[in-house]
């Protein structure tokens, strides 16, 4: 016999961003998800709530409520300076289940995608993940979990109906911030920890960053990508120099890093990094919907390709026909060394 589990829906209310913290800085990816998760809590008549795990950072609450929180609920200890996921899913667990909120949204980042299964096993809920899109359904209030299934290749809608919460996680750069309102306030709840939040499993001891293997495609202006068509490292390199005059970053699809001509952190796509920097040059990458969905939002889309006819070549703003050996070197000349 299979149990039931399924929660009183009545009993869960109010939308959930559990907030990213860095080195005591509220990341970006959390005001995306305010600006997400506002829609969703106007559509359900309730609160937005942010909660925000981690050390000296009650001040930044304000600026929570500018990106459209309703309410900051705030645990600001020093034993949280350093993430550990089993202490923060055993917290943010806790929390669940003193306030019920009937939609939980993280990142999915790192560290949201360490954290937030654990706390949907630790609170009996289910979990999409990677979603693109989110609304509510207005007929049941189920919210509408949306995201690439089958390899990227039908978009699948997933909702929980008899569990609460409902727990989403969502990539950085899907989702839009609002603009920033100084003349929104917000309520303020501050809670302590107790002794059961901590599993005493893990220490963080020290940490250091990876400045030799990573490429900073999610703040890059400007990403010059490749893909197959480049053939080879050497293509890659005449790809750099063009990065190099516009003070780019170099982007790649997931063919051009299975052939080992870049590393995986330069990969753009379902399996690798979202981007929406304001100019995406696809430079031989055909835009299959894997490698689309990573990029489609960027603002502006140019596409080099000797078939007019791929996807990309259709999703770009300026579509180039040629080959891209003749190309890339001459825009090169053509834009000065700064
Ligand atoms: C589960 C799963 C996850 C995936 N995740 C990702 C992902 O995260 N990112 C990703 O990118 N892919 C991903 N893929 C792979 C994806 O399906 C495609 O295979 C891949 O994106 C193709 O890469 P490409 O466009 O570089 O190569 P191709 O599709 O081979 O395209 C090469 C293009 O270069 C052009 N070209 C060739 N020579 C020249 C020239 N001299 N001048 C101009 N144009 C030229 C060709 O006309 C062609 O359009 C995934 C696949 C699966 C199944």
């Amino acid at each position: 016999m299979i149990a039931d589990t399924s929660t009183d829906r009545a009993d869960y209310h109010n939308v959930w961003v559990v907030a990213e913290v860095l080195s005591g800085e509220i990341q970006k990816v959390t005001y995306e998800l305010l600006g997400a998760a506002r829609a969703l809590a106007d559509a359900r008549g309730s609160e937005l709530w942010c909660v925000v795990l981690g050390r000296d950072i009650q001040g930044q609450a304000d600026r929570l409520f500018h990106g459209g929180a309703d309410v900051a609920l705030i645990v600001d200890d020093p034993a949280l300076e350093n993430f550990v996921d089993e202490d923060q899913a055993a917290i943010l667990s806790r929390l669940i289940r003193t306030h019920k909120p009937e939609i939980v949204l993280c990142g999915a980042t790192t560290r949201g995608r360490a954290l937030i299964p654990r706390v949907a096993v630790m609170t009996n809920c289910g979990l999409t993940a990677d979603c693109t899109g989110l609304s509510i359904d207005p007929e049941t209030g189920d919210l509408l979990q949306t995201r690439p299934a089958f390899g990227g290749n039908i978009m699948a809608t997933i909702r929980c109906s008899n569990h609460r919460p409902q727990m989403a996680t969502v990539r950085p750069r899907v989702m839009n911030e609002l603009t920033p309102d100084p003349s929104r306030k917000g309520r303020l709840i501050v809670e302590t920890l107790q002794q059961s939040d901590f599993t005493n499993l893990k220490t963080v001891l020290e940490l250091f960053k990876d400045t030799e293997n990573s490429v900073n495609l999610s703040d890059a202006r400007f990403i010059i990508a490749g893909g197959r068509g480049l053939r080879g490292p050497e293509g890659f390199k005449m790809l750099k120099g063009l990065a190099e005059r516009v003070n780019g970053a170099v982007g790649a699809s997931r063919a051009a890093v299975d052939s080992g001509w870049v590393p995986y952190y330069h990969q753009v796509g379902q399996t690798g990094q979202t981007v929406q920097s304001s100019v995406y040059f696809a430079c031989g990458i055909s835009g299959q919907i894997q490698h689309l969905v990573g990029m489609q939002s960027c603002d502006f889309i140019v596409a080099i390709d000797k078939n007019p006819e791929t996807p990309m070549m259709r999703l770009a703003d300026v579509a180039v026909v040629g080959d891209l050996f003749e190309i890339i070197p001459e825009l090169i000349r053509s834009i000065p060394q700064t």
